[in-house]
């Protein structure tokens, strides 16, 4: 093993592994940390090392540390000391300890973007029961309905509650475990988009084509880009945005940011990531540099590649579920079928068991026009 040669990743989810295809791709190895074992973790199953301990394990960081000579993290959960520990020994990250500590944290997050003069949805903080009574009392009732949101650890949509009625508000808390909650508006959403973008070590920028997102029950179901629904003077306001973010964050690596457009053509920030992005799934098909690419480009010092769309796509979640089709069995879904389609590009992330809600794959359905790319994945969404 050549330390000038091998990355670091924490995490070791789907984003780890795609990371650890691209960055294996262009001839690097990469070294996983994750708890789990090789076998229950798509990223370590597939990365040339793998240590399997905490991420606050000091023993394990200080191996990586000596082994990488660079590092970065999946998902925005790792604890952003972890980060600064390498950044303490010299060893590179993207994303930076900065960021991670903003993404991780809603209020943090919330707060950021209005010092930087964004607009995002108004919200209260909940810590204990004396701010449920305040806002039982207080509370305007233009203010509902609202999102009961945790602080911290929410993920596709988990953490969350609806509040139509604010006498619900204490019921909702219980149910979350009395943890650090936001109470957010519920804005009345005209579209969701994303911006991926890629920032590297001399503040260069490459954006990636805006994509319109659909979430169902709070899970990313499909990315359609373009974007159908964003006329170019939002998108040119979505991408200043994303750039004013990450220009504050001094941010390196790739980012998502995730906005909501309203029928007064406003956009409202919700929340950003510090890393490749379930949105981003289509450049890996639809783009000539995938973001997975971009990332490992970024921690190799290697220049940015062209972000450039070659190609309309929409891109399909494929959720756990989609083995629980026919009268509640367990079937893996009938991939020669789905194959069928020309232009389906399958990706599935190793993952052993299926559960409802758990992402397992997805599917870039990619051809000459959008309305075709639309068709096919009408047609695959209906098989899964
Ligand atoms: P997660 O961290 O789980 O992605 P988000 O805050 O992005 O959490 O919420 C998931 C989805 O729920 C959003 O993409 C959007 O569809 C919906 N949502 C979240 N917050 C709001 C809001 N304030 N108003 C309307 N819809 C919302
Ligand atoms: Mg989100």
């Amino acid at each position: 093993m050549q330390k000038n040669n091998l990355i670091g990743i924490l995490g070791g989810g789907q984003l780890g592994r795609m990371f650890t295809q691209s960055a294996q791709a262009l001839g690097y190895q990469v070294c996983v940390l994750d708890p789990a074992s090789k076998e229950q973790s798509p990223a370590a199953s597939i990365a040339n090392f793998h240590i399997c301990a905490d991420y606050t394990d000091e023993q394990a960081l200080t191996h990586m540390a000596n082994v990488c000579f660079a590092v970065s993290t999946e998902f925005e959960n790792v604890p952003a000391s972890t980060l600064e520990f390498f950044n303490n020994t010299g060893i590179f990250t993207a994303p930076n300890a900065f960021a991670v500590s903003i993404a991780q944290n809603r209020i943090q997050e919330k707060l950021f973007f209005s010092n930087v003069g964004l607009n995002a949805a108004p919200f209260y903080v909940i810590n204990c029961i004396e701010d449920i009574y305040k806002l039982n009392e207080e509370i305007d009732e233009d203010f509902l309905p609202a999102i009961l949101k945790t602080t911290q650890l929410g993920y596709d949509g988990k953490g969350q509650i609806s509040i139509y009625n604010i006498e619900h508000l204490h019921a909702a808390w219980q149910e979350l475990h009395q943890v650090e909650c936001i109470l957010e508006k519920k804005i009345n959403i005209h579209h969701e988009i994303s911006v991926v973008l890629a920032r590297d070590r001399y503040g260069n920028i490459a954006n990636y084509p805006i994509g319109q997102n659909i979430h169902k029950n709070g899970i990313l179901f499909s990315s359609t880009v373009p974007s159908p629904l964003t006329p170019a003077n939002i998108a040119q306001k979505a991408y200043q945005n994303a750039k004013t973010i990450a220009e504050s964050l001094n941010y390196i690596g790739v980012l998502c940011v995730e906005f909501f457009v309203l029928e007064d053509e406003s956009i409202y920030v919700n929340e950003i990531a510090p890393r490749p992005h379930n949105s981003g799934h289509y450049t890996q098909n639809a783009c000539i540099t995938s973001q997975f690419e971009q990332q490992a480009r970024i921690l190799a010092n290697l220049p940015l590649g062209s972000t450039v769309q070659h190609s309309p796509v929409v891109m399909l979640n494929i959720l756990g579920d989609a083995w629980f089709k026919h009268n509640n069995e367990y079937n893996e879904p009938n991939w020669q079928q789905i194959l069928q389609h020309a232009g389906v590009q399958l990706h599935l992330y190793g993952k052993q068991e299926a559960r409802a809600g758990r992402k397992m794959g997805h599917i870039n359905c990619v051809s000459d026009t959008l309305k075709h790319a639309q068709n096919i994945a009408q047609q695959v969404s209906e098989l899964l």
